[in-house]
């Protein structure tokens, strides 16, 4: 007879995952007032891509027009954006920058001499249309938001605390009768990393964010997070996951020696860097009228097409032509992170070379976040509400964070009383013995970073994808197998999220024989 759980742990909403989306969602449910457990894998609550983020936040000022709002998502996005979500940050993102991320959480974006915030334009944007904090737009946000949050009686925040799967009344309940039930959400169960000990969360509401999927390839802009933890776990309960080919790359990561790519924002090119051939020649001319300011697939598909050409491992970005106090004034982080590696920006041209970035599809959401699954709502990146279609319109993903977190945790109070809520009772987390083997984890990461990049990347084959199938396949099964027989940790959870969602990439990059956005197929 299964006994129910002696260590569960009960709240009104659990939110997994700490950057713009989670924040926003914990900040707007507290203020509904329910109670928030907001979950983070890391040791430092800041630690996301949000925090990374660099260029900045797309500000929708008065007199902007709708239209030409959807018509800048759409060229980036190649047609193929959900005009709904366009119209979503339209309609809340205006006033929820200026409640929440003004008046709240008083993040000190760049002004002009009369106060008003400033402005940039990026490429593919009609308009100068992106607020910022010099090009550490990300580490301002989230260093301030989680100031305001810990002040908020109603959020607990946990760290170094990592969900390993839903819970749902059709899996977890031992209430046979559940099956019966539309398919349900009611937490998840957590591994607690300092006490190494898996309990139950049991939420009436539980919202995933927790980020992207970057880390499945060899270069990466992402953080260590970005493993594809949530888009695994929702898969495994059951919920719907979209358009999972278009991962976008971003053209200008520095090179250097190491794993770590360090992103040189897109805003660089917006203020007139241009790109350079091992020859010190400018090219992106050849390839599209736009030139620097075309939509980041096109330019990261261009530098791969002339690194190819002349034999190079590299381009080179040039903003040197610039005063070097404005350089250092406007690109402050950039600055010293290449000056670390002997590299001066004012005079000499940068070497850079494309990265996996963001995931365009994910966990599919409607316009308040809600999943195919009850009580289940995803918002960030791990979420795909159509906004980017095939490729992501720079800066547009924080202001997505912010507008569909909020209405997510705003959604929640209203879900939460309309409806009648059954928190099953659940079993205790079985646990396995035998011991992780470090030398399989560290081989098995490497395999799939190696295929994804090589046979998933940024030009896609026939025959590189049959490939990757062959591998992957193999892979996933050894990998389920040795995650079902180990003892857990954390780097185990993200091996066997890694292989799921690097699973569902390629599926569906096989499946889709149409070249669009940052899915490009030769063949
Ligand atoms: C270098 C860089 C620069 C960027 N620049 C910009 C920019 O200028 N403008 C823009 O709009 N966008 C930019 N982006 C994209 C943008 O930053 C991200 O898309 C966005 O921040 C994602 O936010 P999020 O809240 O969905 O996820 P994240 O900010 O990545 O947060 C995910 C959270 O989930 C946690 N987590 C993951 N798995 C688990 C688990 N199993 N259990 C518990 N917690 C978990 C992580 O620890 C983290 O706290 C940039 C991205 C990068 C990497």
């Amino acid at each position: 007879m299964k006994k129910p759980s002696t260590k569960a742990i009960n709240t009104d909403v659990l939110i997994i995952g700490s950057g713009l989306a989670g924040c926003s969602a914990a900040l707007a449910a507290a203020k509904e007032g329910l109670h928030v457990t907001l979950l983070s894998s890391e040791t430092n609550f800041t630690e996301s891509a949000s925090y990374y983020a660099q260029g900045g936040i797309i500000k929708i000022c008065k007199d902007e027009s709708l239209g030409l709002l959807i018509r800048d998502f759409q060229r980036a996005g190649h047609n193929i954006v959900n005009e709904k979500a366009v119209e979503q940050i339209y309609k809340y993102g205006p006033s929820l920058f200026d409640t929440v991320l003004i008046d709240d959480v008083k993040v000190p974006f760049d002004r002009d001499n009369n106060g008003n915030i400033s402005l940039t334009r990026e490429a593919s944007h009609s308009t100068a249309r992106i607020a910022h904090v010099k090009d550490h737009t990300g580490y301002a946000i989230q260093s301030y938001f989680y100031d305001h949050l810990k002040t908020i009686e109603n959020i607990e925040i946990l760290t170094n605390v990592t969900a390993v799967d839903l819970i749902t009344l059709a899996h977890h309940s031992l209430n046979y009768s559940h099956i019966y039930e539309p398919s349900t959400c009611s937490g998840a169960y957590c591994y607690f990393q300092q006490n190494d000990e898996i309990r139950p969360i049991l939420a009436r509401q539980t919202i995933v964010a927790t980020g992207g999927l970057g880390q499945l390839y060899l270069h990466t802009s992402n953080p260590k997070s970005a493993r594809g933890d949530g888009y695994a776990m929702v898969y495994r309960a059951g919920g719907r996951i979209m358009n999972m080919e278009y991962v976008q790359f971003h053209p200008t990561t520095l090179m250097s020696a190491g794993d770590e790519r360090f992103l040189i924002t897109e805003a660089m090119r917006g203020e007139g860097a241009k790109l350079l051939n091992l020859n010190g020649e400018q090219f992106m001319k050849n390839y599209d009228d736009q030139a620097e300011l075309a939509p980041r697939d096109i330019v990261s598909r261009s530098i791969i097409q002339e690194m190819n050409k002349t034999h190079a491992n590299q381009v080179y970005l040039d903003i040197s032509h610039k005063p070097a106090d404005w350089i250092k004034n406007r690109f402050p982080q950039i600055y010293e992170q290449c000056k670390n590696k002997k590299i001066d920006i004012s005079t000499d041209p940068i070497p850079v070379v494309p990265a996996a970035h963001y995931s365009c599809g994910g966990v599919a959401v409607d316009s308040t976040a809600n999943t195919t699954i009850k009580r289940l709502k995803a918002v960030g990146e791990v979420a795909c509400t159509g906004l980017h279609g095939a490729n992501r319109l720079a800066s547009s993903s924080l202001l997505e964070c912010l507008v569909y977190g909020t209405l997510a945790g705003r959604d929640s109070a209203r879900v939460l009383k309309a409806e009648k809520i059954i928190i099953p009772k659940v079993q205790d987390w079985q646990r396995q013995r035998e011991e992780l083997d470090t030398d399989l984890l560290r081989q098995d990461k490497l395999t799939i970073q190696h295929t994804m990049w090589n046979y998933v990347g940024i030009i896609r084959t026939k025959k590189k994808l049959n490939r990757a199938f062959d591998i992957l396949t193999r892979l996933r099964h050894n990998i389920e197998y040795f995650y079902k027989h180990t003892n857990l940790d954390n780097n185990l959870i993200g091996l066997r999220n890694a292989s799921s969602t690097a699973w569902m990439v390629l599926h569906a990059a096989r499946l889709n024989k149409e070249s669009r956005g940052s899915h490009y197929r030769v063949d």
